[in-house]
């Protein structure tokens, strides 16, 4: 009943001439899979040209704030301004590396959503949490900062994507029973609207491991970073899902 979704994440990789031969390198002739592509800002416009109709666009972030004096934001309603539908919020590096709080990341999914984007919430554990036995708690609190801020209806059109820290851009992905258990704990974890959720799972996802992935009962669908920067790689896993 949910349709699955598959995103990538190109992060801060690519160019004018590689987004072209993307395109060209995409197939998803028989992909019944909602298609989404998130490339750095500056191609959102040319992807929305090139993407048409099959293939959404999304941003890998925006700013919590609506307008005004913030050198280098980029607002939700300008990314809708480009025909773009979804905003990843609260990815692992943005949190890490950019120091993004729980709070901030719950403002900007409640700025995507007044502007009618879709956000795509990650959420995830170190790997000390889980040697620790703390992904769970430390998941419910990702997902807490949220509704704490937008409420417990917040996560209609929303999606949620679940991403242990130790499986991105290590090649060491989550077993389809680990991220199966963490899938159902999220879903149960998001009230009436838990059902109609897609959430998706991210993490060293290739075309040889996702159909294990998606044959799982909660995960949705998969959020790409490495192998989305091969057009032909990147249509094997949507033709997975
Ligand atoms: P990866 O990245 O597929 O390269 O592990 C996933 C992500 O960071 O979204």
């Amino acid at each position: 009943m949910r349709t699955p979704l598959v995103a990538a994440n190109w992060k801060m990789n690519g160019s004018r001439e590689f987004a072209e031969q993307f395109f060209k390198g995409l197939d998803l002739e028989g992909v019944g899979a909602q298609v989404a592509i998130c490339p750095p800002f500056p191609y959102l416009s040319l992807l929305a040209e090139k993407a048409g109709e099959r293939v959404a666009t999304g941003a890998q972030n925006l700013s919590e704030q609506p307008s005004g004096a913030f050198t280098g934001e980029v607002s939700a309603s300008m990314l809708e301004d480009w025909g773009v539908r979804y905003v990843i919020v609260g990815h692992s590096e943005r949190r890490s590396l950019y120091g993004e709080s729980s709070e901030l990341v719950a403002r900007k999914f409640s700025a995507a959503r007044s502007a009618g984007l879709i956000p795509i919430l990650c959420v995830g554990e170190s790997q000390e949490e889980r040697e620790q036995e703390r992904t769970l708690d430390v998941i419910d609190a990702q997902l807490q900062a949220v509704v704490s801020i937008n409420g417990g209806d917040c996560w209609e059109n929303a999606v949620v994507a679940y991403e242990p820290v130790w499986a991105i851009g290590t090649g060491m992905t989550a077993t389809p029973e680990q991220a199966q258990e963490v899938h159902r704990f999220i879903r149960n974890r998001l009230g009436e609207a838990g059902a109609k959720v897609q959430i998706l799972y991210g993490g060293s996802v290739k075309s040889g491991n996702a159909a294990a992935l998606f044959a799982q009962a909660d995960i949705d669908g998969a959020l790409v970073g490495g192998a989305s920067l091969d057009a032909e790689e990147f249509s094997k896993i949507c033709r997975a899902a």
